[in-house]
C-alpha cells in the first residue's frame, strides 16, 4: 500500500516530547498547538499519530464520543490485508477475513475476484488509531464538536462545546460534510460528484451468513434493474452482523428508500436476510471527486473532507490516511526549507504522484464503464483479474 508509512509497533520513538501542553480542564489554551486536527476519523487519527511521530504537538477534536456504542460510521469496514499489517491492526479486532469478492450482475453473471483484506467495525478501527495517537502524546477531544473557527494573527482559533484551541496548521479531517470547511467558506463539492448511500447493519446468525454468502466473502451488486446508474449495492459480513449497503449519485435519487428495496429484493439478498433483525439504518454520503480547493492559509483538507475517494469502489479508508500523512509531511518540509508559501503546491503536487492523478483517471474510467451493460460486464471481467488501478493505467477499458 503505497504511501502509509508508519509502523505501529511500539510507542513514538522519534520525539515523544510534547512541545506544548493542554490540561484537559482549560477554556483557553495558553500555550497553542501546532497543530489541531478535526475529526478522528482514519484520515485525522492516522494524521495525529504521524505528527506526534514528527515532534509537533497536536489536538485531535472529535465530535463524538470515542466508545463503541457511541459513535458509528456508515462505511462497509473493507481493508487491504497489507493495512491490517502496517498497522498492526489486531486480528482479534477483526470481524471476518476475506479472500473473495463476488461481483454480481443484475442478469445473473457474476466474477469472482480473489485477494486477501478484512472487515472491521469501523468504531474499533477508529478507536484503535486514535488511542495509538494518544499513546504518542496527542491530546484528544472528544465529544467536543467544533463551533467555531477564526484566525487571529498567525494563529487558528477553534472554538468548541468544551474549550477553545489555538493552532498554526489545521487539518481539516471531519468528512465529506467539513464543518471547518464550511465554517472557512471554502468551496463545495460538485453535486455530480457526491454518492447517496444507505447502510443497514443487520443482526444475523453466523452459521447463516456463511451458509448463505459463503465464510470469507464479500458480494457485490452490479445494475440492479435501472436503479443504481453510477453504483452498486453490497453485503459485508461481519462476525455477528451483515451490513447491507447500496449507493447511486446523489442527482440520480428520487426515492432512496425504494431504490435501497430493490437491491433488498434481490432473491439472494431475500434469501439471506431472512429471520434478521436490523439494527440501525442510515444515509451517508461519499465523495468521490476533488473538492475544489484543499489548502488554504495552514489549513489542509484531508481525506472525505478532500474528496479523496475512489471513484469506482467507494474505497477511501487509505486515502484518508495517506493525504493527513501527507499534509504532516508538507508542513515538515515547507518549514525545515522556509517555504512556507509554497505549502498549497507541495500538498497538492504529493497528492497528485501518490493517488490524486490515479483517481482522476478513474473518474473519467467509471463513466465510460457505467456507459452499459456491455461495458460493465467487459469491466466486471477485467477487474476480476486486475486491481482496477491496473486496468486504467493499463488503458484496459
Ligand atoms: C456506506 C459507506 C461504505 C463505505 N465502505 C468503505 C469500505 O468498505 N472501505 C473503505 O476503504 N472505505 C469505505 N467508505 C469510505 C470511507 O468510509 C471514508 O472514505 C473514510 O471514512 C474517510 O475517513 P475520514 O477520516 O476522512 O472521515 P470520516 O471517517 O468521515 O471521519 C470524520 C470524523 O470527523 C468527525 N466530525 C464531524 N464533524 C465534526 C465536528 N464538528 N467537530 C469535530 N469532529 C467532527 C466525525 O464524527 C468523524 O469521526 C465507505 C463510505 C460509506 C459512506
Amino acid at each position: 500500500m503505497k504511501g502509509i508509512i508508519f509502523p505501529l509497533e511500539g510507542k513514538n520513538s522519534s520525539n515523544s516530547g510534547t512541545k506544548n501542553q493542554n490540561g484537559s480542564k482549560m477554556t483557553k489554551s495558553s500555550n497553542p498547538f501546532d497543530i489541531i486536527v478535526v475529526g478522528a476519523g482514519p484520515g485525522g487519527a492516522g494524521a495525529a499519530i504521524h505528527a506526534r511521530q514528527n515532534g509537533y504537538s497536536v489536538c485531535l477534536i472529535e465530535k463524538e464520543k470515542m466508545n463503541l456504542s457511541g459513535r458509528y460510521k456508515a462505511c462497509g469496514g473493507a481493508i487491504d490485508w497489507k493495512m491490517v499489517e502496517v498497522l498492526s491492526y489486531p486480528e482479534e479486532k477483526i470481524e471476518r477475513v476475506i479472500n473473495t469478492l463476488e461481483l454480481h450482475h443484475f442478469d445473473g453473471e457474476s466474477y469472482s475476484k480473489k485477494g486477501t483484506g478484512a472487515v472491521v467495525w469501523r468504531s474499533v478501527f477508529d478507536k484503535y488509531l486514535t488511542e495509538k495517537a494518544v499513546e504518542r502524546g496527542a491530546k484528544c477531544k472528544e465529544n467536543e464538536p467544533l463551533l467555531t473557527i477564526k484566525k487571529q494573527d498567525h494563529l487558528y482559533e477553534i472554538s468548541t462545546t468544551k474549550g477553545r484551541y489555538q493552532a498554526k496548521y489545521v487539518l481539516a479531517a471531519d468528512g465529506v460534510s467539513s464543518p471547518t470547511l464550511r465554517k472557512l467558506k471554502w468551496p463545495r463539492f460538485v453535486k455530480e460528484d457526491l454518492i447517496m448511500t444507505v447502510t443497514e447493519e443487520i443482526r444475523l446468525n453466523k452459521q447463516k451468513i456463511e451458509h448463505d454468502l459463503g465464510k470469507n466473502s464479500l458480494h457485490l451488486f452490479f445494475s440492479i434493474k435501472g436503479l443504481s446508474h453510477l453504483g452498486y449495492g453490497w453485503l459485508f459480513p461481519k462476525n455477528q452482523h451483515l451490513t447491507v449497503g447500496w449507493g447511486n449519485q446523489l442527482i440520480r435519487v428520487k426515492n432512496a428508500t425504494k431504490e435501497f428495496n430493490a437491491l433488498l429484493n434481490l432473491p439472494m439478498v431475500r434469501t439471506c436476510l431472512k429471520n434478521s433483525t436490523i439494527e440501525r439504518i442510515k444515509g451517508h454520503l461519499i465523495p468521490v471527486g476533488i473538492r475544489p480547493q484543499i489548502w488554504n492559509e495552514n489549513v489542509y483538507a484531508i481525506g472525505d473532507a478532500g474528496g479523496f475517494v475512489d471513484p469506482i469502489s467507494g474505497k477511501g479508508i487509505p486515502y484518508a490516511i495517506q493525504s493527513g500523512q501527507i499534509a504532516i509531511n508538507t508542513i515538515k518540509q515547507c518549514e525545515n526549507k522556509d517555504l512556507l508559501d509554497n505549502q498549497g503546491q507541495y500538498y497538492e503536487e504529493t497528492l497528485d504522484k501518490t493517488f490524486l492523478q490515479i483517481l482522476r483517471k478513474k473518474k473519467n474510467a467509471r463513466d465510460r464503464i457505467y456507459q452499459n451493460d456491455q461495458t460493465l460486464k467487459q469491466f466486471l471481467a477485467l477487474w476480476e483479474k486486475y486491481r482496477s488501478s491496473e486496468i486504467v493505467r493499463r488503458g484496459l477499458i
